[in-house]
């Protein structure tokens, strides 16, 4: 197995530092403050084709691999400091785009790839609900069928770029009785009647990330609407969890990257008691960990990335993926603030407010709690 990656994955993935790192980073502690998208810099990323990476060719996008696509979200980890925009870009790209483009009718795929591809229409996945988390086979969203149209009606929570998304892609059920199995996905424009949004949903971290709840009262769409076949819902629901997993941390990677230069460079540079603070064991070996985590966690992403492009992944890597690095990324965002003492802890270093958006991956996409209870199955054990 060869993990390195080709000349030309390096070079792409040094341009899209370079752009992350020149064009991203506008106002990013105000912004924070303020909880605002950075709308110009999604426009600068839907020019540059980042929001196209992945999706076939054949679909009008760029046929990225999955090396060279994790490669160019390390990089763009490590150049953009503006976790939340990239988070919405992730959500974006992997619970709604890629998706489409797999799922969806011609027509589905003309009428909306375009914009997903370039970044002027921005997309949103609605599942979560106030009683359906952990536990999607909760969900309560009613589809019903009226003639050539379903009827949608429920309320989605912590919906990912809702406030300034033109597309939702909602899972509701066609019956409640029969859970999981009744579950359908429907391409909904924003602006349908009878669609409304609540207030925007105030964060620990990801501030940059627009979040609200979505109502749907009695919402029309034509059955030509729905993602793939009736009754496909909850294996498209579980393919773009798989795929969401595997993916959504990748930017993590480069973000942890560049904790562990910035805390090498403070601890060499930072003197306290008449030495370098990295002359101190217990800096030294903080920081060693640090790099050990960061050199597992690459390593099982870009091992599923090379899964993926032989199609030998499983459930069970994408888990160990998601698990492992939202955990490594907590970890890497603490450990960077404690090494810079109380400038760590101020909001002008920026590396607090890193440690708050790792804070959301323990959740997002399944907890920590629900990839190890996957793992668990998938390994024979557990209910
Ligand atoms: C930043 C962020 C962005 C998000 N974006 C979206 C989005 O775009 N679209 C969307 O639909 N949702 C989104 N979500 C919601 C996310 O998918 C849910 O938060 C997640 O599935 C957990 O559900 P919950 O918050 O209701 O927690 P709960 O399910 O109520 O869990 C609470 C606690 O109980 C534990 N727990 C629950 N069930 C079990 C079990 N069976 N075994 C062991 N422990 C268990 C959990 O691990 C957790 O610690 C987002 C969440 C965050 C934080």
């Amino acid at each position: 197995m060869d993990l390195d990656l080709t000349p030309e994955q390096r070079a792409y993935a040094d341009t899209v530092e370079k752009f992350a790192t020149q064009e991203l980073n506008d106002a990013v502690t105000a912004h924070d403050r303020d909880g605002t998208f950075a709308a110009e810099a999604w426009r600068a990323c839907g020019q540059f084709g980042l929001l196209k990476l992945p999706i076939p060719v054949a679909h009008g996008g760029s046929g990225a691999d999955a090396v060279s696509t994790m490669a160019a979200l390390e990089a763009l980890g490590y150049g953009c400091r503006d976790n939340g925009l990239v988070f919405s870009l992730g959500a974006h790209l992997w619970a709604v785009t890629m998706p489409l483009a797999r799922f969806g009718t011609d027509a589905q795929r003309d009428r909306y790839l375009p914009g997903l591809c370039d970044g002027t229409l921005i997309a949103a996945h609605a599942a979560t609900e106030p009683d359906a988390g952990s536990d999607p086979a909760a969900m309560t969203t009613r589809a019903t069928r009226h003639g050539e149209d379903y009827l949608l009606t429920g309320t989605k929570t912590f919906v990912t770029n809702a406030p300034v998304a033109g597309l939702l892609l909602v899972f509701a059920t066609t019956d409640p009785a029969r859970g999981f199995a009744g579950l359908c996905a429907f391409l909904l424009d924003r602006d349908t009647p009878g669609v409304t949004l609540g207030p925007s949903t105030a964060k620990t971290g990801l501030r940059t990330s627009p979040m609200a709840e979505v109502f749907l009262d009695d919402v029309r769409v034509p059955a030509a609407a729905m993602l793939g076949q009736p009754g496909a819902g909850m294996a498209i629901f579980t393919a773009i969890m798989r795929q969401e997993r595997s993916f959504i941390l990748a930017p993590a990677t480069g973000t942890m990257r560049r904790h562990l230069d910035q805390c090498v460079d403070h601890a060499r540079r930072r003197h306290q008691g008449g030495h370098p603070i990295g002359a101190y064991q217990a800096v030294a070996h903080r920081i060693v960990d640090m790099r050990l985590r960061l050199d597992t966690a690459r390593l099982l992403l870009y091992h599923l990335g090379w899964l993926l492009d032989h199609d030998r992944a499983t459930d069970l890597d994408a888990a160990l993926v998601k698990l492992h690095l939202s955990e490594t990324f907590v970890q890497s965002g603490l450990d960077t603030v404690q090494l810079h003492g109380a400038a760590g802890y101020t909001t002008d270093l920026g590396v607090e407010r890193d440690l708050r958006d790792a804070l959301g991956s323990r959740a997002y996409s399944g907890t920590s709690d629900i990839q190890k209870n996957i793992a668990a199955r998938l390994l024979g054990l557990g209910r």
